[in-house]
């Protein structure tokens, strides 16, 4: 279900209308602004599941401190408390109440932080998190801390659960692991996960209230990402978990840079060919055969010297979108090669002709011409097929390219696959 209000109780015109403006226009969610417990309680009497969290004072003119916080996290709504005082003990009195977060409202950055952890409860909901504890209480308590920031949770009571669930359960972000358990320890299940799930793709916390000092450095020996002793305070509960996955997030983000062309969203010439072999070889088991197009689109210099540049754009994207369409993700590894180059690497049965597939695709990218600024722009395409893979991908990619220089030498708009001459 989305959630796109927040709901503000705060009593100070200035206050209230200056978050109130920054979370309408940084975040685009809609407030509903109360400025008492009173008024803030009918709001979520009539409409708690509209609500993504609830920000307000610790005190208002008519609650006593903590009233509000305890009334919205009891009704499951995360809770983001201002405070105009921070002692260690209110710090303590705070986090008790299993509030989402806690801010000074002096502080310059208060909005910021605030912004940034409704950013998240946004988008916890995509995030899996698995917690392995033997202790029911634990469970609960961890549980509990995670839902508050809308986290998927997961939980299991061993280390063999936990593997079952891990198997089971696509896309985890991250494990949290106690390290005494019977018959499997944090340890082991750390070093079993780490098998089959790296460190850039799953972050793994250890924890544990034994006393020993090593246990730290073994997790992460072990592959942990991080560590928390037990007990824990709520804050350094949600530093730590968040660090790890926003190590994660800027890891998918350079791979994301890195593999993939930012103009069509295909995979880049690099991602090409770090993932060919795997492709190669998963085809292979599953008995299919394969074939190496080049594609170039015809006479493209004319479309940027005619239209533009931006158009030239829109045009290559064109061409992306059909060629995703028509060869899918699985189906095929399709990579914008260079300008207005295209590799494809196809699996397909044996009866299923590629010159045919491609003659397909030729015909398909003539009858849907890019829409841009300058109207409807139609190109066509030349295709060099290699229908022979069982040289090096060097050697394919290099007699698929000569097919490719045989079709635009016999006139464009066509599939050239001849027999291919593998050259060294
Ligand atoms: P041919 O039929 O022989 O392939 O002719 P062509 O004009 O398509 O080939 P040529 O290699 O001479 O020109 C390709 C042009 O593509 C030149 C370059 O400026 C343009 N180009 C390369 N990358 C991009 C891009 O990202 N966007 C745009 N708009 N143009 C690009
Ligand atoms: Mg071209
Ligand atoms: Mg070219």
């Amino acid at each position: 279900m989305d959630r796109h209000t927040i709901l503000l109780v705060e009593d100070s015109r200035f206050f209230g209308q200056m978050v109130r403006d920054r979370i309408e226009e940084e975040l685009d969610l809609s407030v509903d602004w109360a400025t008492s417990m009173a008024e803030a309680i009918s709001l979520i009497e009539a409409r708690s599941d509209d609500y993504l969290a609830v920000l307000h004072g610790l005190s208002l003119p008519d609650a006593d401190e903590g009233d509000m916080a305890r009334y919205v996290t009891e009704k499951g709504l995360p809770a983001l408390v201002f405070t105009a005082t921070f002692s260690n003990e209110s710090r303590h009195r705070i986090a008790a109440l299993g509030v989402a977060d806690y801010v000074l409202k002096e502080n310059p950055k208060a909005i910021d932080t605030v912004l940034d952890t409704i950013r998240r409860i946004r988008s916890n909901p995509d995030t899996r998190v698995l917690v392995v504890d033997d202790s029911p209480t634990a469970l609960t308590k961890i549980r509990k801390l995670l839902q508050a920031h809308r986290y998927e949770v997961l939980t299991a009571a061993d280390g063999k659960a936990a593997l079952r669930i891990m198997d089971e359960v696509p896309d985890i972000k991250l494990v949290l692991t106690d390290f005494n358990m019977p018959s499997m320890d944090g340890f082991e299940l750390t070093r079993r996960i780490r098998e089959n799930f790296p460190k850039d793709r799953l972050a793994i916390i250890g924890l544990s209230s034994e006393r020993d000092e090593m246990l730290s450095a073994r997790f992460i020996k072990l592959g942990a990402n991080d560590f928390l002793k037990k007990p824990f305070i709520a804050e350094e509960f949600y530093c730590r978990v968040q660090h790890s996955l926003d190590m994660l997030q800027q890891i998918e983000t350079i791979r994301e840079l890195s593999y993939r062309d930012p103009l069509t969203k295909l995979a880049n010439r690099r991602c090409f060919f770090e993932s060919a072999q795997a492709f190669i070889h998963r085809a292979q088991q599953a008995g299919e055969r394969l074939c190496l197009a080049m594609l170039d689109i015809d006479h493209f210099k004319k479309v940027n010297d005619t239209y533009g540049h931006d158009t030239g754009d829109a045009v290559i994207s064109n061409v992306a979108t059909l060629l995703d369409t028509a060869f899918p993700e699985g189906e095929a590894l399709t990579a914008r090669f260079g300008g207005e180059e295209f590799a494809v690497l196809l699996r397909h049965a044996p009866e299923r002709d590629p010159v045919l597939l491609f003659d397909g695709f030729r015909r398909t990218l003539e009858q849907s011409p890019a829409h841009a600024s300058g109207g409807n722009i139609s190109v066509t395409i030349s295709t060099g097929l290699c229908l022979d893979i069982s040289g090096s991908l060097h050697q394919t990619l290099s007699a698929a390219d000569e097919n490719l220089y045989r079709a635009k030498e016999q006139g464009r708009n066509r599939v050239v696959s001849g027999v291919c001459e593998l050259k060294d």
